[in-house]
């Protein structure tokens, strides 16, 4: 992050006598002076230099007048912002000051420079350069945070995986770009056996504490970016598997199932294994525009009931005219 206090004043002007009397007015003020002869020289420093808080231009140089380099850094976003104050020996009543007007000055300067006059003028622009320095350091910050809770918004804060919405949006870009591409799509929903028992014996923090593992433990299994592993709510978690058949739909459920009761979590009171185990329902779907996208969590819904049905620790695929 730039620092807030950094800033620079330019000073332009053909003759070196006159950049050296800016220079000893301003020498006292926290501010970096860089000095060009030249419009050239002063569009190039503004090119390579940043923070740049004001522009001192001479009006009368050769080749380039201050007006053309004025009109030329109001042409490049770089450089339009940068507030400049013309320094010129021509009266106040000459038809120029009105010309520095048009051309987006600010500001002007009466040579002979009385310094008092020429110190607080660049003082006002430095705190002007300080002020929009922090609403930038503030804005990005609000970005930062902004940013920071849009991601919050979208992983559930026990088990720090993706949540029920992150879900539902994947879902539906996923159904979608399938029907484009007329790829298939499986959806594994999981569910925790016998975890209500499991809290009345060990207590819900326990519980949490087991929600974490599997949550954990199952985004594990998944490797390609688009898998997307989600706590689907309360004890149940839910897969989605892009452009994947119902076979290795198949095969990742298991490899969870046995991951978590690999995992060997005491359970006293389940009636299936000593450990903690899920039972898994598979659906996989071809999606088509007629059809609803809730279809393939409806299925594997009913999947899942099947798999409870069936005795629970164990992966059932839905099979379409069997359910
Ligand atoms: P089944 O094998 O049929 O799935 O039985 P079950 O006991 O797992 O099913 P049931 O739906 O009856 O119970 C789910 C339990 O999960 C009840 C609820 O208190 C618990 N639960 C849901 N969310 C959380 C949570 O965030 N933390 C804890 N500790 N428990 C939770
Ligand atoms: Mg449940
Ligand atoms: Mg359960």
């Amino acid at each position: 992050m730039t620092e807030v206090n950094n800033c620079k004043v330019l000073m332009v002007d053909d003759r070196a006598e006159n950049l050296l009397a800016l220079e000893a007015i301003l020498e006292g003020l926290d501010v970096k002076l860089l000095k060009a002869n030249s419009g050239n020289d002063a569009l190039s420093l503004m090119l390579e230099e940043e923070e740049i808080a004001l522009v001192l231009l001479d009006v009368q140089m050769p080749e380039m007048d201050g007006f053309e380099v004025a009109e030329i850094m109001k042409s490049s976003e770089r450089t339009k912002y940068i507030p400049i104050i013309f320094v010129t020996a021509i009266s106040k009543e000459d038809k120029y000051v009105s010309m520095a007007y048009d051309s987006g000055a600010v500001d002007y300067l009466l040579k002979p420079i009385v310094p008092e006059f020429l110190i607080s003028k660049v003082k006002v622009f430095m705190e002007l350069h300080r002020q929009k320095q922090k609403i930038k350091q503030q804005a990005m910050e609000l970005e930062e945070a902004n940013a920071k809770l849009r991601d919050l918004s979208y992983i559930d804060g026990l088990t720090q995986i993706p949540n029920r919405r992150n879900f539902d949006e994947n879902l539906e870009k996923e159904w979608k770009n399938a029907i484009r591409s007329g790829s298939q799509i499986s959806l594994i929903l999981i569910d925790v056996d016998f975890f209500k028992d499991y809290n009345d014996i060990y207590g819900h923090s326990k519980g949490d504490e087991c929600l974490k593992n599997v949550g954990t433990t199952l985004a594990s299994a998944v490797q390609r970016p688009r898998d997307l592993v989600a706590r689907y709510g309360g004890e149940e978690f839910v897969v989605i598997l892009t452009d994947t058949s119902q076979q290795d739909a198949e095969m990742i459920a298991n490899q969870m199932k046995d991951n978590i009761e690999g995992l060997q979590i005491a359970h006293g009171k389940s009636s299936v294994s000593n450990y903690v185990t899920i039972s898994g329902g598979i659906a996989t779907m071809k999606p088509k525009v007629i059809m609803k996208k809730e279809e393939i969590s409806q299925r594997a819904d009913q999947a899942l009931y099947k798999a409870k049905e069936l005795g629970r620790n164990q992966i059932v695929a839905f099979n379409v005219g069997k359910q």
